[in-house]
């Protein structure tokens, strides 16, 4: 399955404003993906002043092809659907930074001071972090230096690149384990290594992998490293309790380790659990008065779109409280 890159129609955006250093938002919105957009929703119902920073629209949607539990529709495109977020935010008159990053944030007094990467710093009386999660990194030597050229954190978008070539999956829940799908679809031979013993994915999952005449599991096993000059050439792996190690001559390596939260922005500013999320209240609220958190970044449980979306609105509506009770609009 071949999927086209996505591009912003930016003619979406034709009613937002530029971000302005000199204004004091009543909020701003962290984030472009269904938590940031259902907030800008919202907030823009609420009339609010609202900005929403973001490094793009659609987050880990757009990691995926077809959406088949977004109430309404038995499947959607996943590009369709953003489309229509990005449509519905820009019905309302915001103002839209869409390839900026937040450095990060701070408090005075009541005032957040809103850092972004290219240096400017915009002011808010409230906050939304919705900056989702990214993948985590396998951290070996070879990994940095070889992403997007055989390293790769998205069977959705990039296993078509790896027909009838031999692939490492690292990883052994159902990430993985549809990543390798994805991979045997399209005729790649899959070699699956995983940390821990044994595989966590589900029965299912697991099955059609094992009985592929193409795919070989090791489990109790790490990787070392990945070689290879200008592209992967192959893959060291470990036994972890012997320490053998082996080189698989592969050209490409998917990571499918798990999912780290986008919220190192904050982490001077909020209490964050073990696992760096954001810790949240039943109305997205933090431990810091005026700063909210929503979807995948906080401590929700059952990561999805739809409780993303949902916890955005939350948050919105959360954020217009907490403005009203201090009189702020
Ligand atoms: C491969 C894959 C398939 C999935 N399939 C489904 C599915 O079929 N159905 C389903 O319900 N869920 C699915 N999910 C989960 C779903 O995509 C997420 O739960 C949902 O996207 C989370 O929304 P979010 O808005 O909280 O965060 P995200 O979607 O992660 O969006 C975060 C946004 O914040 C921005 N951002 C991050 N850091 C910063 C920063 N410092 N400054 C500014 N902006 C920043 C990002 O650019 C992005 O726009 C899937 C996830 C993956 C990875």
């Amino acid at each position: 399955m071949d999927v086209p890159d996505f591009e912003l129609d930016t003619s979406l955006l034709g009613n937002s404003k530029t971000l302005d250093s000199t204004v004091y938002y009543d909020l701003v919105i962290v984030g472009g993906g269904p938590a940031a957009m259902s907030a800008a929703v919202y907030a823009a119902r609420k009339m609010l002043n609202c900005a929403v920073i973001t490094r793009d629209f659609g987050g880990q949607v757009l990691e995926t092809s077809e959406i088949e539990n977004w109430l309404g529709f038995q499947s959607i495109n996943a590009r369709d659907l953003v489309a229509s977020f990005v449509e519905h935010v820009n019905n309302f008159d915001m103002a839209v930074a869409s390839d900026m990053g937040v450095a990060g944030i701070e408090k005075e007094g009541d005032i957040f001071r809103i850092k972004t990467e290219d240096g400017n710093v915009y002011s808010a009386r409230a906050v939304i972090l919705a900056t989702g999660k990214r993948h985590r990194p396998l951290a070996v030597p070879g990994e940095k230096e070889l992403v997007g050229r055989g390293v790769a954190y998205c069977a959705t978008c990039d296993a078509p690149l790896f027909r009838d070539k031999e692939v490492v999956v690292v990883g052994g829940g159902n990430s993985a384990f549809t990543t390798a799908v994805d991979l045997l679809k399209v005729g790649a031979g899959v070699v699956m290594v995983n940390f821990i013993e044994g595989w966590q994915a589900d029965e299912a999952l697991q099955e059609r992998v094992h009985r592929a005449e193409n795919a070989k599991l090791f489990d109790y096993h790490q990787v070392v490293r990945i070689e290879g000059k200008t592209s992967v050439e192959g893959v060291v792996i470990q036994e972890r309790e012997k320490g053998e190690e082996k080189l698989l001559k592969v050209e490409g390596v998917f990571v499918e380790i798990g999912l780290l939260p986008n919220s190192e922005s904050v982490k001077n500013l909020v209490a964050l659990n073990d696992l760096g999320e954001v810790i949240i209240d039943c109305s997205c609220r933090t431990d810091v008065e005026g700063f909210f958190g929503a979807g995948d970044v906080t401590t929700v449980p059952h990561k999805q779109i739809i409780i993303s979306a949902g916890e955005g609105a939350k948050a919105a509506l959360s954020a217009y409280d907490y403005l009203m009770k201090h009189a702020f609009v």
